[in-house]
């Protein structure tokens, strides 16, 4: 569980980074894949956080 760094509130896990063909990034609602960013999002004021699950790439 992710904690926000602005307000501590729990974030939203369960979004993930995609890139698209013009490269636009956004954000989708889903489970990432292991070697895709992950996002969580803050429901309260909307702070970001991204990483990545290190222990799942093989
Ligand atoms: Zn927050």
């Amino acid at each position: 569980m992710r904690i926000c760094q602005q307000c501590q509130c729990q974030m939203d896990e369960g979004y993930r980074l995609k890139v698209n063909t013009y490269g636009a990034i956004r954000i989708e609602c889903g489970i990432p894949k292991a070697d895709e960013i992950k996002v969580a999002i803050c429901p309260s004021c909307g702070e970001m956080s991204m990483y990545h699950d290190k222990g799942m790439r093989k």
